[in-house]
C-alpha cells in the first residue's frame, strides 16, 4: 500500500505518483503471454515519457515506439539500445528522418507513400540503408473511443492494403531501403478482442502474399492499444491476446514486436490534488481542488473517467459533486457528478488510473508549473522530477524583455 498522505506532505501537491513495481509486473504478463516465440515488448514512450519510466522498462529487455525523434532521444538517453528502437508517427520531418537513420534504429514506420520518398531520399544522401516497416490501415473499427481509434480509413494513420502492397515493391526495389517489418495499430483503450484478431488476418494475409514476391519480413508489429480498466471494463487477459495473434502466423516465421503504453503504465499512476475549498452554486456542488486540466487533461479531452478516492476524516454522507481546478476553463474538471463526502480544506484527493497520457499531456497553461513526479518502488519513493518553478516556465522568454537588454 502506497502511503499517500505522507508523499504529499513529502512532495507537495499537485503530484503524479508511479508504481514501478506494478510496472514490472504488467510488463512479465504480457512477456509472458509471448513466452516460447520470438517476441520484443516496445514500450510506447508518450504514454509516459519520463527517463526514468524509460529507463525502468528498458531495464528489463524493454524496446520503445517512439513518434518523435524527441522521444527516440528519450529512449536512448534512458538506456533503450538503438535496436530495439521504432519510430512511428503520420508526419516525420526531414531532420527527425535523417537523424532517426543515423541513429541505427530497428525500423522507422512509414505511413503513407510520399514518406517512402523522403526516407528513400534522406538515406540515400547519407549513403545508408533505412530499414522500414510499413503501417497497414486494416479498416477495421476498433469498437473504442472515435479520439483513439486509428485502424479505419477515416483515420489519419497508416494506409490501405494495395498501397502498402505497392510501398513494399518499391522498397524492395530501392537500394537505399530494406522492408524489414510490418505494422498495425488500430487505436487504444481496445477491450475487443475480434478487431485485434481480424486485424491480425489481414495484415497475415499481406505478409503471405508479400512472401510470394520475395518479399521476406521479419517483424510482424502488432501495435499496442491493450486496455486498462479505469472504471469496470472488462479487458483483455494477455494470453488470449497472444494467442490470437499466434494463431494467424501459422506457416510464418517471425518476431512479434508489440507496442504497449497504457497496459504497461496507467494503473502504475496516481495523481494526488489537495483539496482547496469546496463551493455551491444554487443547488450544485463544487470540490475545488489545487491540480487541473493542465496536469491531468484526459477528462478535459475525453471525457475520461478517474476513479477518486478521497482521504478525509470526513464521516458525512457522500452526496453529488464536480471536482474541478482552478484554470479559467469550464472544461477544467476530473470528475462530473461524483459521490464524495463533504471535504475540507488540506484534504488529499488521489485520482486513479493517471499513469499514461496524464503527466505526458500537460502544459504550462494560466502558467502553472507541470507537477513533480515521484517513483515507488519496494516501498522506497523517490523523485523522478522536480515540481516546474516559475523561473522554468519563463526561462526562455526572460532575455527578450526590454528590461533584460
Ligand atoms: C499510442 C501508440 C501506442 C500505444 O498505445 P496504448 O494504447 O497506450 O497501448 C502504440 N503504438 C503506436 C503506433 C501508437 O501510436
Amino acid at each position: 500500500m502506497i502511503n499517500f498522505k505522507e508523499l504529499a506532505t513529502e512532495f507537495q501537491t499537485p503530484l503524479y505518483v508511479y508504481d514501478f513495481d506494478y510496472m514490472t509486473q504488467q510488463f512479465n504478463a504480457l512477456k509472458e503471454a509471448f513466452r516460447g516465440r520470438k517476441s520484443i515488448l516496445c514500450y510506447a514512450i508518450k504514454a509516459n515519457s519520463n527517463l526514468s519510466v524509460v529507463n525502468h522498462f528498458a531495464s528489463m529487455g524493454s524496446g520503445a515506439d517512439c513518434v518523435s525523434i524527441g522521444e527516440v532521444r528519450r529512449a536512448l538517453l534512458a538506456g533503450v539500445p538503438s535496436y530495439k528502437v521504432i519510430f512511428s508517427g503520420v508526419g516525420k520531418s526531414d531532420d527527425e528522418i535523417r537523424e532517426a537513420i543515423e541513429s541505427d534504429i530497428l525500423y522507422i514506420n512509414l505511413e503513407s507513400e510520399a514518406e517512402l520518398g523522403r526516407v528513400e531520399l534522406i538515406a540515400k544522401e547519407l549513403g545508408r540503408v533505412a530499414r522500414i516497416s510499413i503501417r497497414v490501415n486494416p479498416n477495421i473499427d476498433p469498437k473504442t473511443h472515435p479520439y483513439i481509434s486509428t485502424g479505419l480509413h477515416a483515420n489519419k494513420f497508416g494506409v490501405d492494403l494495395n498501397r502498402a502492397k505497392r510501398m513494399y515493391i518499391l522498397a524492395k526495389n530501392s537500394a537505399n531501403l530494406d522492408p524489414v517489418g510490418i505494422h498495425f495499430h488500430i487505436g487504444s483503450q481496445l477491450t475487443q478482442l475480434e478487431p485485434i484478431r481480424e486485424s491480425a488476418v489481414i495484415v497475415s494475409d499481406l505478409v503471405r502474399s508479400l512472401k510470394v514476391l520475395d518479399i521476406e519480413l521479419k517483424f510482424f508489429d502488432i501495435g499496442g492499444g491493450l486496455g486498462v480498466t479505469y472504471k469496470d471494463e472488462a479487458t483483455i487477459a494477455p494470453y488470449d491476446y497472444a494467442q490470437a495473434i499466434l494463431s494467424t502466423l501459422t506457416g510464418l516465421d517471425l518476431t512479434i514486436v508489440c507496442e504497449p503504453g497504457r497496459f504497461l503504465t496507467a494503473n502504475s499512476g496516481y495523481f494526488l490534488t489537495k483539496v482547496l475549498y469546496e463551493k455551491q452554486n444554487g443547488d450544485k456542488r463544487f470540490v475545488v481542488v489545487d491540480g487541473a486540466m493542465n496536469d491531468l487533461l484526459r477528462p478535459s479531452l475525453y471525457n475520461a473517467y478517474h476513479k477518486i478516492e478521497a482521504i478525509t476524516a470526513s464521516q458525512s454522507e457522500p452526496s453529488k459533486a464536480d471536482v474541478v481546478g482552478p484554470v479559467c476553463e469550464s472544461g477544467d474538471f476530473f470528475a462530473k457528478d461524483r459521490e464524495l463526502p463533504q471535504l475540507e480544506h488540506n484534504d488529499l484527493l488521489v485520482i486513479h488510473s493517471a499513469g499514461s497520457y496524464g503527466f505526458g499531456m500537460g502544459s504550462n497553461y494560466n502558467t502553472r508549473g507541470r507537477s513533480a513526479e515521484v517513483a515507488v518502488q519496494n516501498g522506497e519513493a523517490r523523485l523522478i522530477r522536480k515540481r516546474e518553478s516559475f523561473e522554468d516556465l519563463i526561462a526562455l522568454e526572460k532575455e527578450f524583455l526590454p528590461s533584460a537588454k
